[in-house]
């Protein structure tokens, strides 16, 4: 879903973070799924927490002259599922919203761990801690998983421009929220042994 053919086959993953735009679609995946980055430069290599790295629009915990290496993701135990969607005007385009959701349930079905993230929310990507906290210990029912999207979408600070305004953004994120948690919950429990 990211733009089209061309930027997809030159643009890396790395670029996606580094360049810290609130719009880019990884950001928000990497929040979800707990990511790690290894960066490098003139003094040494250091690993950053998804959570420190975006600063503030197009910038990131990144020294000068030192660039981003690796990115570490945990291995998605069983039962584990995840979604990312995303709505945007027309192909190629950057999202009017996007939504990652990642679950782990437990064995009685539970959500044992979740982790949530938003494109094009606000001045950074953002993870809406508040909705995971919800989740998180619950049955994933739908009246559980609406009022967890319902409190992403509270997290949501986006600016009317020409994609909508900033009312329509937030129902966007809350309907996005919703079906992302669906579906991943919905892998989760599909999942299978390899
Ligand atoms: C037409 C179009 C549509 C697009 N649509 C989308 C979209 O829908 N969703 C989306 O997510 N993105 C979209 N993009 C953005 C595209 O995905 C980014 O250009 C790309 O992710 C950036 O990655 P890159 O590897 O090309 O980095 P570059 O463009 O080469 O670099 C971007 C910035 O990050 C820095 N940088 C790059 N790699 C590193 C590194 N390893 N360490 C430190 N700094 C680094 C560079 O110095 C630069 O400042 C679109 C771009 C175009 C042109």
């Amino acid at each position: 879903m990211i733009a089209d053919p061309i930027v997809r086959n030159l643009a890396t993953v790395g670029g996606n973070l580094a360049h810290a735009d609130p719009a880019n679609d990884h950001p928000a995946t990497m929040l979800a799924l707990r990511a790690e980055l290894v960066v490098t430069g003139p003094n040494g290599t250091r690993t950053i927490p998804i959570d420190s790295f975006f600063l503030g629009t197009f910038t990131t915990a990144l020294e000068t002259a030192e660039i981003l290496i690796e990115i570490r993701v945990p291995v998605p135990p069983p039962r584990s599922g995840g979604a990312y969607l995303k709505l945007k005007r027309k192909v190629g385009d950057y999202g009017i919203a996007g939504t990652a959701a990642y679950v782990v349930l437990d064995d009685s079905g539970r959500l044992a761990q979740v982790g949530l993230g938003l494109t094009n929310a606000g001045p950074t990507p953002i993870r809406p801690v508040e909705a995971e906290q919800l989740l998180t210990g619950q049955s994933p029912t739908e009246e559980v998983l609406r009022a967890a999207a319902e409190r992403a979408a509270a997290a949501a600070d986006p600016v009317s421009d020409l994609r909508g305004s900033a009312e329509y953004k937030r129902a966007v994120t809350r309907t996005l929220m919703m079906r992302a948690l669906a579906r991943a919950v919905e892998r989760a429990q599909a999942w299978r042994a390899a």
